[in-house]
């Protein structure tokens, strides 16, 4: 009878050894790019309590009506983080955060979980990276926030994205919206999609966000948020665009960007590329003021960004951008015979101690096979160990690169390849 073998879940996905450089590589920028703005980075659970997922990202969202992984235990209900702003909001009122004094600049790199269904540039586990400004109501945070969000895709050098931006309100410009938005669909209600029909009675902003081909057509006609902003709100907007403008960041105004999640605010804003197909959009993010109340703490305003870091992978082979740069071995040693394999596992660690990247043959192959296996690992160096050379105290030291080798004592080697 055959074993059993097993597989991942769908929509999850294995990073293996030879990915793994350029996920390295990913994050090295992003925390370098952190730095620069000056970011703390903050690592939460992967697991919260339901209640403040379904609180914070909002119970008629998608994210939580369909998509969690949630499970009990005992009396305990958790789901699987599907973002992680909440989870940051969270952490911030646990922890009063805010007596480390001025804003909390943070940001994080993790997975999250949504039970959506997969497709390219969609997955069940996915990871994001994501900055938040807590403490902040002025539109300069907002484009701070935006500005780190740049400048990561252009240190990775993805450059044709558009940046939309649009102001989704206060409450009181919200629920003066909402009303004309109603009474707007009301009547084209039986020519739209259930989806949006749904929407209409839950969350009507939402329909907006349809995709659904039928209600096109009527979304091109709605009403548009910025007609029912407040003066405040309003005077947000445009500070937050002269900003941009100031920091000569491009963006496009897009009077119906609503976003999936309910807890935004006033800015909201979504990078979209064309190298990704149906899933355009690199990353989002906006205000959300009311959030950190909503789950407990003092009314702290606050904006943020999350960014995909699978989608932003698939822009960069569009692209044809290569994250990883060249690495290579620095050293290996090829033994031949038992006692040069001794003399090898008792020096590998004498290379590694100054530094040096090092290794060998653990399984006894031939030298030839040893020399594949350099090869293979990108070595620069290669070690030849043999009875004569132990005899003599002195090792075949070969550079692969110019092909050219010597012999050295082991001193002489150490020498030669830290200087
Ligand atoms: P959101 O938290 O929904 O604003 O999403 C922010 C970004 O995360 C999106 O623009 C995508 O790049 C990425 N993202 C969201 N959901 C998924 C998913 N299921 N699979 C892959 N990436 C995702």
């Amino acid at each position: 009878m055959a074993q059993q073998t097993f597989s991942t879940h769908v929509g999850m996905v294995d990073i293996l050894p030879g990915e793994v450089k350029k996920w390295q590589a990913l994050e090295r920028i992003i925390h370098e790019e952190a730095k620069k703005f000056n970011f703390e980075e903050i690592r939460t659970p992967i697991m919260e309590q339901t209640e403040l997922i379904a609180r914070g990202v909002g119970q008629l969202t998608d994210i939580v009506s369909k998509e969690m992984f949630a499970f009990e235990r005992g009396d305990d209900q958790y789901v699987l983080r599907p973002e992680c702003t909440a989870p940051v909001a969270r952490a911030f009122v646990e922890h009063h955060l805010e007596q480390r004094g001025g804003t909390q600049n943070l940001y994080y790199i993790g997975p999250m979980f949504r039970a959506e269904k997969p497709q390219k540039g969609r997955q069940r586990q996915f990871h994001q990276f994501g900055a938040e400004i807590i403490g902040a109501d002025d539109p300069a945070a907002d484009v701070d926030i935006i500005a780190l969000m740049m400048s990561i895709y252009d240190r990775v050098g993805i450059s044709n994205t558009s940046l939309k931006i649009n102001s989704v309100g206060d409450p009181e410009s919200r629920k003066a919206y909402t009303e004309a938005l109603k009474d707007y669909f009301r009547p084209h209600l039986e020519d739209m999609s259930d989806i949006s029909n749904e929407r209409f009675e839950k969350n009507s902003l939402r329909i907006l966000d349809s995709k659904e081909e039928e209600d096109q057509p009527f979304i091109d006609d709605a009403p548009v948020i910025t007609d029912f902003l407040t003066k405040e709100t309003e005077a947000h907007y445009a500070r937050v665009k002269e900003l941009l403008k100031e920091l000569e960041i491009p963006f496009e105004e897009d009077p119906y960007l609503v976003r999936g999640l309910d807890y935004y605010t006033r800015t909201a804003f979504e990078l979209i590329s064309p190298d990704l197909g149906a899933q355009d959009a690199l990353g989002g993010g906006g205000r959300y003021d009311l959030l950190i109340e909503e789950i407990g703490g003092q009314h702290t305003p606050a904006v943020g960004f999350a960014a995909g870091m699978e989608r932003l992978f698939i822009a960069c082979e569009e692209l044809g951008i290569d994250l990883v740069e060249e690495e290579m071995l620095d050293v290996y040693i090829v033994t031949l015979g038992e006692e040069a394999r001794n003399w090898g596992l008792k020096h590998l660690p004498k290379l590694r101690k100054a530094g040096l990247s090092a290794s060998m043959d653990y399984i006894g192959r031939s030298i030839k096979a040893q020399m594949k296996d350099a090869d293979r690992e990108n070595a620069r160096h290669v070690i030849i160990v043999g009875g004569n050379e132990l005899a003599e105290g002195k090792f075949t030291l070969r550079n692969m690169k110019a092909s050219k080798e010597d012999s050295y004592t082991f001193e002489e080697i150490l020498n030669k390849l830290t200087n």
